[in-house]
């Protein structure tokens, strides 16, 4: 795995910023998260290009050459099959976030800071920075009162109604770019977080808490030593669950295709097979 070990040696050069995504991977799968941290080769999957194609359109406009280009590119990599879903899915996704966009009617207090900017604070503790790139953050005025804002966008859906919060994921993400975002501007007033789901044209707002912040930054050392020690062990274990489906190396996986097979119903044991 030629792209597995160039990685790895990038790695052990250089930890020096972490992404929410990444803390994210270590968890679920090592050998993921090694692949995922540099793997420009990796063919994305049908979600990753309605997601990528939807914020690009929301950040350059439907008919920007930025986004024809990105169509043409990403959708030849997905499977006849997939690409007129996925072109389908794009249009309905942006059209909704355009829509939700239009009918925004909060009072906005200092000019409005959109779109791809990377926001990094360096975490002494761990000696790394971390970096968040919300879609966007504005300071708007709520009960009279100054509060910065921090949105991103997702293509997936959230139901207010059923009486439950959106996945842990989503929530965990707003929690870490409301950490990073407010460090990096050095902003210690209030911080509402807005989680925007464009699959159904529904928000989610929460209020990011400082009481968490401490918590929030051993969870967030932890992950990052937990890396390191994997690059001093020179091993990243396999993990297989149902992130396989999206990972960029399943095809090449041992475990990942022994948990396929055992899902399936198709796994034999070595010794089973061979007495049968
Ligand atoms: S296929 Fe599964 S087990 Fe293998 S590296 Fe990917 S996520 Fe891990």
């Amino acid at each position: 795995m030629k792209i597995i070990e160039r990685t790895r040696r990038m790695l052990q050069s250089n930890v020096s910023s972490i992404a929410f995504s990444q803390l994210c991977a270590i968890d679920l799968c090592p050998e993921k998260f090694l692949a995922e941290s540099q793997d420009d080769s990796a063919v994305a999957n049908r979600d990753e290009v309605i997601g990528q194609i939807t914020h690009a359109i929301k950040e350059h406009g439907k008919d920007s050459r930025v986004v024809k280009m990105l169509m043409t590119k990403e959708l030849e990599q997905l499977a006849p099959e997939d690409r007129q879903i996925a072109s389908q899915e794009i249009e309905r996704v942006a059209a909704n976030a355009a829509e939700m966009e239009e009918n925004d009617t909060a009072k906005v207090t200092r000019k409005t800071k959109r779109g791809e900017v990377t926001y990094r604070w360096y975490f002494a503790d761990a000696d790394c920075k971390l970096c968040a790139r919300p879609d966007g953050i504005r300071f708007v005025e709520v009960d009279g009162e100054e509060v910065l804002e921090i949105t991103d966008g997702k293509k997936g859906f959230y139901d207010p109604t059923a009486g439950r919060p959106p996945r842990k994921k989503d929530r965990d993400q707003g929690y870490f770019f409301g950490l990073v975002v407010s460090q990096a501007l050095g902003w210690t007033g209030k911080v509402r977080l807005v989680l925007h789901y464009w699959g159904s044209k529904t928000e989610y707002q929460y209020w990011f808490s400082r009481g968490r912040v401490s918590q929030q930054l051993a969870e967030v050392k932890a992950k990052i030593e937990k890396i390191r020690g994997y690059i001093a062990e020179n091993s990243f274990p396999a993990k297989p669950g149902f992130w396989c489906e999206r990972c960029p190396i399943f095809a090449e996986c041992v475990a990942g295709q022994r948990y396929a097979d055992i899902k399936a119903g198709r796994y034999q044991p070595a010794s089973s097979a061979a007495a049968s």
